[in-house]
């Protein structure tokens, strides 16, 4: 084996170092273990480390490119990737970031999760998240806060934040995360590295553990837009087992290269004034807008005028799916048992209110109130009737564009324990909510560092339904103008720096 960085390492690179000999999957799967253990050690993104799967799925890869079969490999061949703590790999547990699944054990893979192994991917497992995916900080997680690794003092953003620190460190170049309101987005954003929201139905979601069913979906970060593309062919398309996944047979590195000349790019102006709208958060999407511009695009004014309903409707049927999904968690066929109840309401009292954190039952007992008789006509009723009205709005506006561009997170990241207030918590997702309450592909990309904070500022940029290969195309425009995300500084040259293996963050299981 020659020597090798492996985490500048991108996608392509992976697959041609593989092609020329320069080195073996296996290769790839201990540095990327070595990584792990070097910089995980201060920031906490992997609540599980599976080396022994990912030398079975580098074993393949290997034995595949040594029978000259490399060209049968899927898109992620010899790529290390890390899942989110809510998707189900057989011999991993899913926790949820939660007590209630800190001993559950995979019964089953998800399907976006064997696209991946299907594709050649090595799982290097399993990331920190905010509880049940409730959050926007991580910090909900019941297993410890992930730092983010531009400062550690900072949050990682969230739910997905384990999977956007993972990539920003360095320790593998993609990783999976789920957004139900923002949280592939927003942990990008707070990161600085490129997080997609698909269209809703482009993933499976069959085997993730679900937050709110008719707004989840899951989708990769990575460094590089076309690493995210990458990864994306191989999530994509219909699966039997989740009946809201549709065909696709689209190839999203196809037009990464031919540029915004001609494209129409709606901004939103009522997002450019909004309040909470951090000045050098805002700077840098109209500084996105104005090179977009003179890369040839048409920059168009788009009027979303139900969009500030969106958050008010997002947290009446966020709550309400949240509180349906979570009531399997009763101590008797899933999750935490209290032990030593007599009775089984007495035992289902203590299990829930032992399992679930301050937030999940926040999020329970608010769905539990709102489906119930008499209050289910007063909020979630009108709340399905925004849910129209704001699906209209981004019809009617991709009818005037083809991508729109608007701040992904309304400020950089912000330390633990700044935002204790659920409410100010809850203003994260402003720009990212209402693109789940409509189904619309969504993703953040960077834009380089704030010029207050110095830490990373990124723009959203939203697609109609299922073409979402449209807005990779702007954000291949947009990389061409910033560059591609850097590992943040302190990781940067992790691998000539992880002689000294620090210990592992592993829960202790595998
Ligand atoms: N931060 C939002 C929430 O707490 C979004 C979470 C998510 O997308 N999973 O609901």
């Amino acid at each position: 084996m020659s020597s090798f960085d492996y985490s500048a390492l991108s996608v392509d690179d992976i697959r041609s170092g593989l092609a020329a000999g320069d080195f073996k999957a296996r290769d790839i799967a201990e540095a990327a273990l070595t990584c792990i253990e070097a910089a995980d050690a201060s920031i906490n993104a992997f609540l599980q480390v599976t080396p022994d799967a990912a030398f079975a799925a580098a074993e393949a890869v290997d034995a595949a490119v040594a029978a000259g079969k490399l060209d049968t490999l899927g898109p992620l061949a010899g790529v290390p990737v890390g899942f989110k703590d809510n998707m189900n790999l057989l011999g991993t547990r899913t926790t949820c970031g939660s007590r209630m699944l800190e001993n559950y054990e995979s019964m089953y893979t998800a399907t976006c999760v064997q696209r991946v192994l299907d594709a050649g991917g090595l799982p290097m497992g399993k990331l920190n998240m905010d509880e049940f995916a409730f959050g926007s900080s991580t910090e909900t997680s019941a297993f410890g806060t992930t730092k983010n690794p531009w400062d550690l003092e900072r949050v990682p953003g969230g739910s997905s934040g384990g999977s956007a620190a993972a990539v920003a460190a360095g320790m593998t170049p993609v990783t999976l995360g789920s957004d139900t309101g923002g949280s592939i987005r927003q942990p990008a954003s707070f990161c600085g590295v490129v997080g997609v929201k698909p269209t809703y139905g482009l993933v499976s979601r069959y085997g993730v553990v679900a937050f709110g069913s008719s707004l989840d979906q899951v989708g990769p970060f990575a460094r590089n837009v076309r690493d995210a593309a990458l990864a994306l062919n191989a999530l994509v398309g219909h699966d039997d087992k989740d009946c809201t996944s549709q065909p696709c047979s689209t190839d999203f590195t196809a037009n990464l290269n031919e540029g915004v000349e001609g494209m129409r790019i709606g901004i939103v102006p009522v997002f450019m004034t909004a309040e909470g709208l951090e000045p050098e958060v805002g700077e840098a999407v109209l500084g996105a807008i104005q090179k977009l511009a003179a890369a040839g695009a048409e920059i168009v004014e788009v009027d979303l005028p139900n969009a500030a309903a969106a958050m008010s409707a997002y947290y009446v049927i966020g709550p309400c799916e949240a509180f349906s999904n979570l009531s399997r968690f009763d101590s008797v066929r899933y999750g935490f048992r209290d032990p030593g109840h007599a009775d089984l309401g007495s035992q289902y009292e203590a299990s829930r209110s032992g399992g679930f954190g301050a937030e999940a039952r926040r999020r329970i007992m608010l769905g539990s109130y709102l489906l119930s008789a008499g209050v289910y006509n007063t909020y979630y009723y009108p709340a399905q009737q925004v849910r129209t009205l704001i699906t209209d709005d981004y019809r009617m506006a991709f009818g005037e564009c083809d991508c729109i561009l608007a701040p992904a997170s309304p400020r950089t990241a912000f330390k633990f324990g700044e935002i204790s207030d659920p409410a100010t918590m809850y203003l994260s997702d402003i720009f990212t909510i209402s693109i789940n309450i409509a189904g619309n592909g969504g993703m953040s990309v960077p834009l380089g560092l704030g010029s207050d904070s110095g830490l990373p500022v990124s723009a959203q940029l939203i697609c109609p339904w299922f073409e979402d290969e449209k807005m990779l195309r702007v954000a291949a425009a947009l990389e061409r103008e910033y560059g591609a995300a850097p590992i943040a500084p302190s990781y940067a040259d992790l691998t000539a720096s992880s002689g000294e293996p620090a210990p592992s963050s592993d829960l202790g299981g595998e």
